[in-house]
This record gives C-alpha cells, sequence and structure tokens, in this order.
C-alpha cells in the first residue's frame, strides 16, 4: 500500500508560476491589472474568441453573462440536474429560476429531448454543461436555441480544452464561461473567465465585474495619469488579480502538455479496466475532443460491491475519489424550493448513485497511476 493518501485532483504548479507570483509581489501592483489583461489576451488568443473577460470565479462567469443577456427575475433558465451547484445558483442569483432537465446516461450531458420538453413562455437561456469535459449535444441545442430565440450561456468548468467536430470551446454559445479553480485543468487557485464575440457584452460583463464603474482600477491608477470613474450600474466585486493571473499565464501555456498527460492515464485507465464489470466513459464522438477533466466509472450490480463500498475501501488504500455529483434535484434546496423529487431525472439519479471519480491529474506520477490501477483491481 501506499504511504501517503493520493490527493484527489491535485494541481500540477511549476517553479515558472511560484517565480511570476513573486515578480508580481514584488512589482508594487498585485490587483487588477497588466498581467490580468494579458492573461485575458492570451485566453482569447488560444481559444480564437474575440473577447475575455477574467473574473474571480467560473460562478461569477456564470452570473455576469447571464446579466448582461438580459436575464433576470420571471425568466427561466434549462440547466441539467447532473452538475456542479454553481451552475444552477449563478440562475438564481440573476433572480431566474432554474429549471432542470435530464442527462442522457451514456454521455452525461444535457438531453436535448429534455430541454425541449422544458420550454415554455418564460424560458430565455439553455445552460448546457461540457461534462467531465465531453462536449454536449451542441447541434441539437444550438437548434433548439435558434428555433425558440434563446440564448445559450456554455457552462465550460470542465471544459477548455473541449472541441465540438473540431472546433474549440467559446464558438458554441453566446458566452462561455471557465473556471480556474485549483481542482480544474487549469488553476489560478480562484478565478474565472468569459468568453464571447459580442463587444456590447463583453464590456458589459467588465463593468459589471468590478462595482459598476466605467473605467477600471488599472486605467485609473496606470502612468497614463488620474482618471476619474462613474458608477453607471450597481456592480458586484468580481474581478481577477495580477497574482491569480500570474498563475494562470503559465498554466495556460502548460495546457496542451498537461491534456496530454491525462490523456495518457485515460488510455492506461481505459486499458486496465476494460475486462471489469465497471461501466468505463463512453467514447468521444468522432472529430471533437475531450478535455480529459474527470474519469468517471459506474458501479453495476455486476460490480459485486456497492458505489460507496468502492470508495470506502479505495480510501482504505489511500486513494482519494469524487462523486461528480449528486443530481441537484435531490438536495434539499432545490427539492423544497422547486418541488422536485426522487423519480424526476431517472439518468441524472442514476449517474449521481452509481458513478465515481478516480484521481485523475497532470501531476500525478506513474507510480501514483499504478497504485490507482491495482487497487480498484483488487477491490472488483
Ligand atoms: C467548478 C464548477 C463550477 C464553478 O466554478 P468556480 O470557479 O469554482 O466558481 C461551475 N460549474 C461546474 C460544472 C463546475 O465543475
Amino acid at each position: 500500500m501506499r504511504d501517503n493518501f493520493l490527493v484527489f485532483g491535485s494541481p500540477a504548479i511549476g517553479q515558472e508560476e511560484i517565480d511570476e507570483v513573486v515578480a508580481t509581489m514584488k512589482s508594487g501592483w498585485l490587483g487588477t491589472g497588466p498581467k490580468t489583461h494579458q492573461f485575458e489576451q492570451e485566453f482569447a488568443d488560444y481559444l480564437g474568441v474575440k473577447y475575455c473577460a477574467a473574473v474571480s470565479s467560473c460562478t461569477a462567469a456564470l452570473h455576469l453573462s447571464m446579466l448582461a443577456a438580459g436575464i433576470g427575475p420571471g425568466d427561466e433558465v434549462i440547466v441539467p440536474s447532473m452538475t456542479f451547484c454553481a451552475s444552477a445558483n449563478a440562475i438564481i442569483h440573476t433572480g431566474a429560476t432554474p429549471v432542470f432537465a435530464d442527462c442522457t446516461l451514456s454521455e452525461m450531458t444535457i438531453d436535448p429531448l429534455d430541454v425541449k420538453r422544458k420550454i415554455t413562455s418564460r424560458t430565455k437561456a439553455i445552460l448546457p454543461v461540457h461534462f467531465h469535459g465531453r462536449p454536449v449535444f451542441v447541434k441539437e441545442l444550438q437548434e433548439i436555441a435558434r428555433e425558440h430565440g434563446l440564448f445559450i450561456i456554455d457552462d465550460a468548468a470542465h471544459a477548455i480544452e473541449t472541441q465540438y467536430k473540431g472546433e474549440k470551446m467559446g464558438h458554441f454559445a453566446d458566452c462561455t464561461c471557465f473556471s480556474f479553480y485549483v481542482t480544474k485543468n487549469m488553476t489560478t487557485v480562484e478565478g474565472g473567465m468569459v468568453a464571447t464575440n459580442n463587444k456590447e457584452w463583453a464590456d458589459r460583463i467588465k463593468v459589471f465585474a468590478l462595482h459598476g464603474m466605467s473605467k477600471d482600477a488599472w486605467s485609473r491608477y496606470s502612468d497614463k495619469g488620474y482618471r476619474h470613474y462613474q458608477v453607471v450600474m450597481p456592480g458586484f466585486k468580481y474581478n481577477m488579480t495580477d497574482m491569480q493571473a500570474s498563475i494562470g499565464l503559465h498554466q495556460l501555456r502548460k495546457l496542451e502538455k498537461n491534456w496530454l498527460r491525462r490523456k495518457e492515464i485515460w488510455d492506461i485507465y481505459n486499458s486496465e479496466f476494460k475486462d471489469l464489470p465497471l461501466i468505463l466513459p463512453a467514447p468521444v464522438e468522432e472529430n471533437s475532443r475531450h478535455a480529459y477533466h474527470l474519469y468517471a466509472v459506474r458501479v453495476t450490480e455486476d460490480t459485486g460491491v456497492s458505489r460507496d463500498d468502492f470508495m470506502q475501501r479505495l480510501h482504505e488504500q489511500k486513494i482519494g475519489t469524487g462523486v461528480h455529483y449528486t443530481a441537484l434535484h435531490l438536495h434539499p434546496y432545490y427539492s423544497e424550493t422547486y418541488g422536485y423529487k426522487m423519480g424526476d431525472f431517472p439518468n441524472s439519479e442514476a449517474v449521481g448513485d452509481t458513478t465515481l471519480s478516480l484521481p485523475f491529474s497532470a501531476a500525478l506520477t506513474d507510480d501514483d497511476v499504478e497504485d490507482v490501477v491495482r487497487a480498484v483491481r483488487g477491490v472488483v
């Protein structure tokens, strides 16, 4: 057995990130400034989109994207029940109502057929989640959105490197929101980004993110001289800082290298587990790309052990695991507030009850991966 506990979702941080953070601390400019702007530009270049706005989290990115789209009280936004709570909470923060839709069992992404069933005269947007890094059914959702005049606000928290039909993220939705939380594919510790090709929305999001002030702090205090600002709306405090961007600039440069390492681990898991009574992740659609954010297996009756016992036994062997996620409609807040109950979304419930995510990060060593494989094979 391992000597130390293998933590689930550890970030891969190098000397470059450390040196950049130290340099920023010594520079005298720690808040939103040149490095944040550089990070926005380089992220936009990576995706090939026109505008990026760096914010404090993906939750903030989703919230402001919906505000930019004019979504508010009385509106409905369709979101999968199988996602992290932040996807739905961001809708609630605008004053709108989250309306859940089920996922497909194999891809675990939002089911376009169920989206159609959930549309009402109040529906303003669909908020799909590129779940675990797998692209959603983009074409089908775009058709529904076009037909009903809905916005698409993409939750791409898992999906920075995802591609659909050869095209990168940021091109399928009105706004695409990314997360740089510590466990995500790249990190700024906490942080998020909105990508959009809509200049008016990008500007509005930047104003919203910093108190609703017409000029950001960097422009006010740069060497161009003091500039007066005006408050044009009651904004939020959602800005990213140069300390965070210092990490992000280098994480972005390592994104593809780290993706390749995760792909390597993904392929090892797939081949080592293919003979076991477990359901492995569905293959990726032709000409699309999985971001390989999470590797989740599904436990079935054939597995011979319950999901929770499986996790417990891996923990006893010092292997950390996670559940992504318990279906949202079963959490007390959403069920009590919106009247959802067990049985409403069978596929989401099945995913929530039977999947577990294995350690999966570019920071894993070959020995770590071997330990995971040995422990999983041992339990099954
Ligand atoms: C992590 C996550 C978020 C929230 O990201 P933060 O940057 O922590 O706000 C939103 N949606 C999904 C699917 C996530 O996994």
